[in-house]
C-alpha cells in the first residue's frame, strides 16, 4: 500500500463535472489500495476573483484580511468535492490549512511552511478516509489565516508529501506534463518522460508555469518524487526527480522564455569600490527583484555602465530610483528598454558537454537576432533579446538542439569476463 498526495489544479476542479470527474478518480485510486491524500486548488479564476473583491473596496487592501478572503477560494473548493465524495458513499473528509496543521511564518500574501504537524492527517487515514486539504493556506503562530502566494497550492502539496512521507507527490493540471518548451508556441514541443529537480528549478524560475517554484525546492530538499500529469487523460506524465547518469547525457532539455522583465542602464559611473553597492542598495530597500547584472567599461577611462533586469511591474520605478543614483555622478544617465525577452537553454550535459554557448549565439545570429545580454549558469544559458523575437528564438533553439527527437542514451556494451 503506498501513500499518494495528489494535488488538482483550478481547471481540473472548474465546475461540478470536474469534480466529480477527478472525485472518481481519487477513488479508484483508494479501491486500487493506495492511501490518499488531495491537495485542491481554487476553482480556476477564483482567486483572480476574490482579488478584485478586496480591490473593488480599496486600492490597498489589508494584508491580513486579504488573505482571511483569498482563504476561501480552496475552502469552497474542498468541501465541493467531499460533498461530491460522499454522494458516492466514500468516507472523505475536508480539512482547512489550520485543521491539517500547515503553521507558516506570518508573512501574509507570500507565507512559507515553517512546521507541519501530521498527526490530524495521519490519523485521519488511519480511520481509512481520503484526506481533502485546502492548498494555498496556512496558519502563522498567533493564529492567523495565511496564504502562500500565488500558485502555492502545488507547495502545500510537495511539503504534505514531504512531511507525511508519501511515496509520490501527483501534480494534477490540464497539461500532460512538463514540455521542452512552450507547445502554445512551437509545435514541436515534446513532452518529457523524465527532469532533474535542478532543470526543473531553471526551468520554473525562467518562466515556466507548470510547477510553483517552492514546490520544486521542497520536493529537491526533500526527496519527493513529483509526477506532473493532466487530470483529463490517462497519459503518462513527467517525473521530476534525482539527476541521474542519463538525464547527464542531455545536453540540452528545455528552453524557457520570459516577457515580463525589462532593462535598465545606469551610464558611466565611477569604476571604484563600492559603486555597485550605491546602485542596488536603494533598489534591494525598494524590494525589487534583479535579474540578470553585467557591468562593463563606459568608453570613458575610469568609468563603466552597470546593466540589469527586473520585472517589468517595477521597470519604471526602478528607472525613478536609478535616476536619483546618476544625478550624483557627473555625466550619468539611465536607460530603459522594456521591449525585452529572456530566452533560456537550460540541461544538467551542459556542466560536461562545451559548445552549446556557441550554438546557441550561431543559432541566433542565423536568424539576425541581436543578443544585449548573456547570462550563464553551470546548466543554463539566458540571452536577452528584443521582445518580438521571443517566439522565433525559442521555435529555432528548439530546432537546433533537436528537442522535437526523444533521446537514447547509446546502449552499454556487455562485457563478460571469460574463463580461461
Ligand atoms: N488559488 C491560488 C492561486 O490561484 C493557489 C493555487 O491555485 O495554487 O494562485
Ligand atoms: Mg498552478
Amino acid at each position: 500500500m503506498a501513500l499518494v498526495v495528489q494535488k488538482y489544479g483550478g481547471t481540473s476542479v472548474a465546475n461540478a463535472k470536474r469534480i466529480n470527474a477527478v472525485a472518481s478518480r481519487v477513488l479508484k485510486r483508494r479501491n486500487a489500495g493506495d492511501q490518499v491524500v488531495v491537495v485542491l486548488s481554487a476553482r480556476a479564476g477564483e482567486t483572480d476573483r476574490l482579488v478584485k473583491l478586496g480591490n473593488e473596496i480599496c486600492s490597498c487592501p489589508d494584508p491580513r484580511e486579504m488573505d482571511v478572503l483569498l482563504a476561501t477560494g480552496e475552502q469552497t473548493t474542498i468541501a465541493l468535492f467531499c460533498i461530491a465524495m460522499k454522494a458516492m458513499g466514500v468516507e472523505a473528509v475536508s480539512m482547512t490549512g489550520y485543521q491539517a496543521g500547515i503553521m507558516t511564518d506570518g508573512h501574509f500574501g507570500q507565507a512559507r511552511i515553517s512546521w507541519i504537524q501530521t498527526q490530524p492527517i495521519m490519523e485521519k487515514l488511519h480511520e481509512g478516509r481520503i484526506v481533502v486539504v485546502a492548498g494555498f493556506q496556512g496558519y502563522d503562530d498567533d493564529g492567523n489565516i495565511t496564504t502562500l502566494g500565488r500558485g502555492g497550492s502545488d507547495t502545500t502539496a510537495v511539503a504534505l508529501a514531504a512531511a507525511l512521507g508519501a511515496d509520490v507527490c501527483e501534480i494534477y493540471t490540464d497539461v500532460n506534463g512538463v514540455f521542452t518548451t512552450d507547445p502554445n508556441i512551437c509545435s514541436k514541443a515534446r513532452k518529457l518522460e523524465k527532469i532533474s529537480y535542478e532543470e526543473m528549478l531553471e526551468m520554473a524560475s525562467m518562466g515556466a508555469k507548470v510547477l510553483h517554484l517552492r514546490s520544486v525546492e521542497f520536493g529537491m530538499k526533500y526527496n519527493v518524487p513529483i509526477m506532473v500529469l493532466s487530470s483529463f487523460n490517462d497519459a503518462p506524465g513527467t517525473l521530476v526527480t534525482r539527476e541521474d547518469e542519463a538525464m547527464e547525457k542531455v545536453v540540452v532539455s528545455g528552453i524557457t522564455y520570459n516577457k515580463n522583465e525589462g532593462r535598465v542602464t545606469i551610464t558611466n559611473v565611477p569604476d571604484q569600490p563600492g559603486i555597485a553597492a550605491k546602485v542596488f542598495r536603494p533598489i534591494a530597500a525598494a524590494e525589487i527583484n534583479v535579474d540578470l547584472i553585467v557591468q562593463g567599461g563606459s568608453g570613458i577611462p575610469g568609468r563603466a555602465n552597470i546593466t540589469f533586469t527586473v520585472p517589468k511591474n517595477v521597470h519604471e520605478q526602478t528607472i525613478r530610483i536609478l535616476e536619483e543614483v546618476a544625478s550624483e555622478f557627473e555625466n550619468s544617465q539611465v536607460i530603459g528598454d522594456p521591449a525585452i525577452a529572456k530566452v533560456s537553454v537550460i540541461g544538467l550535459g551542459m556542466r560536461s558537454h562545451s559548445g552549446v554557448a556557441t550554438k546557441m549565439f550561431d543559432t541566433l545570429a542565423r536568424e539576425n537576432i541581436n543578443i544585449k545580454l548573456i547570462a550563464t549558469s553551470e546548466i543554463k544559458i539566458s540571452c536577452i533579446i528584443d521582445e518580438k523575437y521571443a517566439e522565433l528564438a525559442v521555435r529555432v533553439l528548439h530546432d537546433a538542439f533537436e528537442l522535437d527527437k526523444e533521446f537514447h542514451a547509446p546502449e552499454s556494451i556487455k562485457i563478460r569476463e571469460e574463463r580461461e
